[in-house]
């Protein structure tokens, strides 16, 4: 691999003021992580003397940059972590970190079998044996993988009325839209559509999100170069946005891409967006109109993931959920769910990912409301999972609020 960048030192920039470490989540919970001051700059100071510093339990790093948003300073630190652990850790991923790193290919593996799957992987003993073979915890609830994917309902349903509109974006799915949630893929298309915009497919590769985490360095790099391979060719080629509907792969495709896997995408980044962001700013510069039903009610809390945090774009929700007229949107206050992706299906981890998640499941729950709201799929996963509450994507939301037809009709005449 490249080393351009050994890492991403602007760790002189520390103060040691300690804050990052007061917001990080894990620190909280777990006596054998060493915190993110000690784990970034100041541990990075010592690694560029010698490397025997590195510490392998830099691994308890959920990774959720919550560090980076607390730092006055604009230190990386999880960069600086995560570059640490890619440059020197001598830990082999095994067959479990392997498994839960290739959500792609887990995905397609188990969708032609999907019901058989799902029910093999939620019996007791199932989990009891991946408990005590592979490390997986016996109470983590896996998502259910559908027979019929995204990408084929697209084709067959949607790809032939796709080119009647002039104006397009490219729609970057992900994996759990694919294999378990294609409600989203269809509630984004119908959104789009209505909006006055056609929908196009690439060839996508997973984000590789699950890839860094699990240290599985180089397969993360060949799928970021792949997708920045083929955004380019429809961003600098035909103008065209890329827009995802999971704020974790957003955020990994713009920021991990060249800050942890130093893969160059400087000229396809901005590009990237997020679908609550993208139709709010259209909205709010009047060039897409929203008609809304009259008997729409919700009683909707909005979690906004980490990764959102970091990117700074959960107001786009709050704004786009909040124009709802028969929704009353309350805003939880900003905590990790713990699970990180795959990090909570990890047996050393699941404990310290419910403490974590602890204050959000209570609030949710005193709360009651009909649902949650959040652009992300694993903190639905570990959401639903820990508080037995529905949880949405923003999209889906907006595909049932909206009156599809007359907001068709409001953007077509325009
Ligand atoms: S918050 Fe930033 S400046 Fe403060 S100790 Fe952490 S890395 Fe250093
Ligand atoms: S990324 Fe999250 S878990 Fe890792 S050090 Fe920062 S706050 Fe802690």
């Amino acid at each position: 691999m490249q080393e351009k960048n050994l890492s991403f030192n602007n760790f002189e920039q520390c103060i040691k003021c300690t804050i990052c470490t007061a917001y990080c989540p894990v620190v909280a919970v777990n006596p054998l992580y060493p915190g993110p001051k000690q784990a970034g700059p100041d541990g990075e100071r010592l690694r560029l003397k010698n490397k025997f510093f590195f510490d392998e339990n830099l691994k308890y790093c959920m990774n959720c940059k919550r560090c980076e948003v607390a730092c006055p300073s604009g230190v990386k630190i999880a960069d600086l972590i995560h570059s640490a652990r890619r440059r020197f850790s001598r830990n082999i991923p095994d067959l479990r970190d392997r498994l839960l790193a290739n959500t792609d290919l887990l995905g397609k593996v188990a969708r032609p079998v999907a019901p058989v799957v799902n029910s093999i992987v939620s019996s007791k003993p199932v989990k009891a044996v991946m408990d005590v073979m592979m490390d997986i915890d016996k109470a983590r609830a896996f998502p259910k993988y559908q027979r019929k994917g995204f990408v084929r309902w697209f084709k067959k349903e949607a790809a032939d009325n796709q080119e009647a509109y002039s104006k397009k974006v490219v729609f970057f799915h992900g994996c759990s839209t694919e294999f378990q949630h294609p409600e989203v893929g269809k509630a984004f298309v119908r959104v789009m559509n209505a909006i006055g915009f056609g929908v196009k497919l690439v060839d996508e590769e997973c984000c590789g999100v699950a890839m860094i985490s699990n240290g599985l360095w180089n397969q993360a790099r060949r799928h970021a170069e792949h997708n920045t391979r083929v955004f380019r060719e429809v961003v600098t080629g035909e103008g065209l946005p890329v827009v995802a509907v999971s704020s974790t792969c957003a955020f990994t495709m713009r920021d991990e891409y060249p800050d942890v896997l130093d893969v160059d995408n400087s000229d396809v980044r901005d590009s990237i967006t997020l679908a609550e962001k993208f139709i709010f700013e259209k909205v709010d510069s009047g060039e897409v109109r929203l008609a809304f039903k009259d008997d729409y009610r919700a009683r909707i809390a909005y979690h906004c993931p980490c990764h959102n945090e970091k990117l700074g774009w959960g107001i786009f929700t709050k704004a786009l959920v909040g124009m709802i007229p028969g929704v009353s949107l309350t805003i939880l206050d900003s905590h990790c769910c713990g699970m990180a992706g795959t990090y909570g299906f990890k047996k050393e981890n699941y404990k310290y990912s419910q403490e974590i998640g602890r204050p959000l499941f209570e609030q949710i729950r005193s709360l009651s409301p009909d649902f949650v709201c959040c652009e992300c799929e694993t903190c639905k996963w570990q959401i639903e999972m820990s508080t037995g509450y529905m949880v949405l994507n923003p999209i889906v939301i907006l595909a049932e609020a909206l009156d599809l037809e007359a907001t068709a009709v409001a953007n077509s005449v325009r």
